[in-house]
């Protein structure tokens, strides 16, 4: 079955009821085949091992790739298992956290900005400067006149973005209510994952129905043609990965790289014993 990435597609403008979704669901693949997905999953690394290599070797394109979840959405198992075997070098990941004073001394694009990919590069965006409109609007850390204008302010950045030469993939990972339950239990449940828990991740849990709504209306007001948001149903991890690797390969597919030309001459030459 072909894997078809634009039915997680965001349309721009769509009013999103995120509730609407069913975080279980496996479209394009039988749901019982965890085991085939696994081996599928190791294909699909190979695959963008080798585009992640022409990424590198033709040296002109820029990929940025955004995660947004909740709180155990799987947001770092998905950065370990899609991007296992890549090689390093080209690949990097920015982690947004809290704030430091500095950064909130600039304007809230001012640190994203500066870890957007160069040429060849490949870069991750683990949280991003949809925070901004995410925390920053349910906790109240700004006025609404304020976060209000930041969904146009984010929409023309990444447009200028792309006008310069990135691809951006933007992802959200979908979890319910009840599986983030169960993923924050495993925390405190399982001793080597003691160290994942932050009591700080309950205060977001009670008001699961304002964070939701937040992520609806970003997804909505800023999935354009040319910096799409993808809704990928994460409640089984298996099916997450095999998704959001479907939608990097084919993304990198379109670009059409091509590696570059070898110097002419260069088949004929023979290496000096
Ligand atoms: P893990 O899955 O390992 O817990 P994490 O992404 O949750 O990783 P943390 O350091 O636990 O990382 O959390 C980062 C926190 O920083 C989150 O609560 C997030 O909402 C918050 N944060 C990120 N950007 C901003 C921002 N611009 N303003 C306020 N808070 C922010
Ligand atoms: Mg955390």
């Amino acid at each position: 079955m072909t894997f078809d990435i634009d039915h997680f597609r965001v349309k721009p403008g769509d009013k999103l009821d995120l509730a609407e979704f069913d975080t279980r669901a496996t479209p394009f693949w039988d749901s019982k085949d965890k085991s085939g997905a696994l081996v599928r999953l190791a294909q699909l690394n190979e695959r963008l091992e080798s585009l992640q290599e022409l990424l590198w070797a033709q040296g002109s394109e820029r990929i940025l790739v955004v995660i947004q979840a909740m709180d155990a959405g799987g947001k770092d198992g998905t950065i370990r298992h899609v991007f296992e075997g890549v090689n390093p070098s080209g690949v990097r990941v920015a982690s947004f956290k809290r704030p430091s004073s500095r950064e909130l001394a600039h304007d809230y694009l001012w640190r994203a900005h500066k870890q957007v990919p160069a040429d060849g590069e490949l870069t991750i965006f683990n949280r991003s400067h949809y925070e901004d409109v995410l925390v920053v609007r349910v906790e109240k850390l700004v006025r609404e006149k304020r976060w209000r204008k930041r969904y146009d302010h984010i929409v023309n950045f990444e447009q200028m973005l792309v006008d310069e030469g990135t691809t951006i993939v933007k992802l959200f990972l979908h979890i319910s209510k009840d599986e983030q339950r169960e993923r924050l239990q495993a925390r405190l449940d399982e001793p080597h994952k003691q160290w994942k828990f932050e009591p700080g991740d309950l205060g977001p849990r009670k008001k699961w129905d304002e964070y939701q709504e937040a992520f609806a209306d970003a997804l909505g007001r800023t999935s354009t043609k040319s910096a799409p948001w993808y809704i990928i149903p994460s409640d089984r991890k298996w099916y997450r990965n095999i998704a959001v690797s479907e939608i990097l390969i084919q993304t990198m597919e379109g670009l059409e790289m091509q590696y570059p030309e070898a110097p002419e001459g260069v088949a004929d030459i023979v290496i000096p014993a």
